[in-house]
């Protein structure tokens, strides 16, 4: 098991780690984007469904740590049916509080990765399906690489 995991000690990232929530492809009328982290070799690709301005549907699909795959399978569970102004919101909020420390009442169980801001070489993990996401919202690429971060 990861050092990290054990040290935050977060049953909420291992049981989504183990049964990941809205996993597998969406097919039809939909915007995917490939994340892929090859600091620790995560790859996620995230799917979502844009339909009358909500998160119609979100899921995920690839291999990664448990930070990496516990983040995206909380993401999905979390952002899904939301509007797209607010999943927008959640994004950015969410990678305030693991670069930053930002607390946000916004997140709700998504802070349990707010620990993940001790460990530098991690945050990529937990970013990763984000950064996929907002990307598949934005229709800005089909890829994101957490190499072009900042
Ligand atoms: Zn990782």
């Amino acid at each position: 098991m990861d050092d990290l995991v054990r040290e935050l000690y977060q049953e909420v990232i291992l049981d989504h780690y183990r049964h990941p929530r809205n996993y597998g492809r969406v097919e039809n009328d939909v915007r995917s984007v490939l994340g892929d982290n090859p600091l620790c070799g995560d790859r996620i690709e995230v799917f979502a469904k844009v339909e009358d301005g909500r998160l119609a549907e979100i899921r995920f699909e690839g291999s990664g740590c448990a930070i990496s795959t516990a983040s995206a399978s909380l993401m999905t569970e979390h952002l899904k049916g939301k509007s797209v102004e607010e999943a927008l919101a959640m994004i950015q909020a969410f990678h305030d509080m693991v670069t930053e420390g930002v607390k946000s009442e916004r997140l709700g169980p998504l802070q349990v990765f707010e620990g993940v801001r001790d460990y530098p070489s991690r945050i990529k993990c937990a970013v990763l399906a984000w950064h996929a996401l907002k990307a598949a919202i934005l229709e800005q690429s089909e890829t994101v690489t957490t190499e072009a971060d900042e």
